[in-house]
């Protein structure tokens, strides 16, 4: 399998060891594979009699051509192993006789992004092997929470790779900002940038694109490289669990091959709902893809109107990990529904105007797998109440948004098809927030959140959250966004 590039008309190619490396392509597309490998009747139902890992595995090898079957077990059995997921990867609960939650947030950080950053830095290791690479490779991410943790943990004290994340300083949760500045390991950095998450990320877009930077790095034996959903190591191991899943209805007896579902995503990057997508397009039998949004719904007027529009008030919400005005993933779907030159032009136009409008046939091609709902805040707490005191599921805000839109396409299309719910991640995450939608009260502090809701709902804090505020505080700095490349160089 090869890749390329979403806007080289010449379409040069690359190893997938390649584009794990390179993360973005040099002319700033997104890589995609150069076909769609295909996945059976027969296939999923023997991938129903596997395990989590053996089902990763079996569909990481369609993609990464260039890894042994071995490797691949061998690094799928590390990652999602009982010590980092306790219970097993990606579990399918039921909440309702229609809705089935996803949840993909067991791993070490208690947020979706483990899925992928567990495994993400075994093929980063393999593929500096198997190109050849002697640089030690600097992973820099901008992160809107909880893919800057994730990266840290995957990452950490790995061998020839450093790791460096950058965060908007008033744009994450608590919680979060104290599992990043408590991060261990001898390979990391971190550092607040004052600005929203746009700005983070796209201070780590003009550093990728940078030459200069790039010379003066590689002087000094360095080569970048990123653990943003951008990258593909990234977006291929979050296919998996969407097939997982679907085995997973079958095995339950709650459909027999065939039927197809709705899959509702909780939408920021759109590398979730990208990966759904990249399912369906397989031959997972899935109906329609649900884009949920927050307050920053771009996403939700795009799927609407076929206009991308960034020129909009930026609004700080209770689900910090969507709010996000430039869906990078979005370029790939674009790619997908047009060519290399109508995706290089659209993006072009939202470089130097903030906006573009795709034509009538890349909308008709979008609209027949996907549809956007947005939830307002008001409505994300009052899904949060309601799902917790009716059907005594607890949800985080962000599975909240995606609940909520998840109800306002089953009333409006009414389909009857069942529907799975990406859970991304654990309710204490934002414990907060999640705490005041239940009870209309404030929790008593800033950690106390966690110890409150545990009290009021009779849970356990989920594993890796307990004794946060114990640990010692490693990161306090604050930068400009314009300081980051120079914060890099000193790192370095
Ligand atoms: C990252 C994240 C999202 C958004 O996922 P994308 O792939 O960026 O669309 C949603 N919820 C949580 C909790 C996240 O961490």
């Amino acid at each position: 399998m090869k890749y390329y590039s979403t806007r080289d008309k010449s379409k040069i190619t690359f190893d997938s060891a390649q584009v794990i490396k390179k993360g973005l392509a040099e002319d700033g597309g997104l890589f995609v594979p150069e076909s769609m490998p295909e996945i059976s009747k027969e296939e999923i139902l023997a991938l129903c009699e596997k395990n989590y890992p053996e089902r990763a595995a079996y569909v990481l090898s369609k993609f990464l051509t260039d890894y042994s079957q071995e490797e691949l077990l061998k690094d799928c059995e590390a990652a999602y192993c009982e010590g980092s997921f306790p219970g097993g990867a990606a579990p399918l609960k039921k909440v309702t006789d229609k809705l089935f939650s996803l949840e993909l947030w067991h791993g070490p950080t208690a947020a979706f992004k483990d899925m992928a950053l567990q495994i993400m830095p075994r093929l980063l290791s393999r593929a500096l092997i198997k190109t050849g690479e002697n640089n030690t490779a600097l992973i820099l991410v901008a992160t809107s929470g909880d893919t800057g943790k994730a990266a840290l943990e995957g990452y950490k004290d790995i061998e020839r790779i450093k790791i460096m994340v950058f965060y908007p300083v008033d744009g994450v949760s608590k919680v979060q900002k104290l599992q990043m500045a408590t991060q261990t390991g001898n390979n990391v950095q971190v550092c607040a940038i004052k600005g929203n998450f746009d700005d983070a990320q796209n201070g780590v877009k003009n550093i990728f694109s940078d030459a200069k930077a790039k010379d003066n790095l590689l002087k000094h034996s360095y080569i970048l490289s990123s653990a943003n959903s951008i990258n593909w190591g990234r977006l291929a191991p979050q296919i998996v669990y969407y097939i997982s899943a679907y085995c997973d209805l079958i095995k339950a007896g709650e459909i027999t091959y065939g039927e197809t579902v709705n899959v509702c995503v909780p939408t920021g990057n759109f590398g979730n709902i990208f990966a759904a997508y990249i399912a369906k397009m397989m031959g997972l039998p899935l109906n329609k893809l649900i884009c949920a949004s927050n307050a920053n719904n771009v996403l939700t007027e795009f799927l609407q109107t076929g206009t991308y529009d960034r020129n909009r008030q930026f609004h700080v919400t209770m689900s910090p990990s969507m709010d996000i005005l430039i869906s990078s993933n979005l370029e790939r779907l674009l790619y997908f529904s047009s060519s290399a030159s109508e995706t290089a032009d659209y993006m072009a136009d939202l470089k130097t105007t903030g906006k573009y409008t795709v034509s009538g046939a890349i909308k008709e091609k979008i609209d027949k797998n996907f549809v956007g709902y947005f939830a307002s805040e008001e409505e994300t707490a009052n899904t949060l109440k309601k799902f917790y005191d009716e059907h005594h599921y607890l949800a985080d805000t962000h599975t909240s948004v995606a609940l909520s839109c998840a109800e306002k396409y089953m009333n409006e299309v009414n389909d009857g098809k069942k529907i799975i719910v990406a859970s991304t991640a654990s309710p204490y995450k934002f414990a907060a927030d999640v705490y005041h939608a239940i009870s209309r009260k404030d929790a008593s502090a800033d950690t106390g959140a966690l110890d409150d809701l545990s009290a009021l709902t009779g849970t356990e804090i989920t594993l890796p959250l307990r004794n946060l505020a114990q640990r010692p505080i490693r990161f306090e700095q604050i930068i400009e966004a314009d300081e980051m490349l120079n914060e890099v160089y000193k790192f370095m």
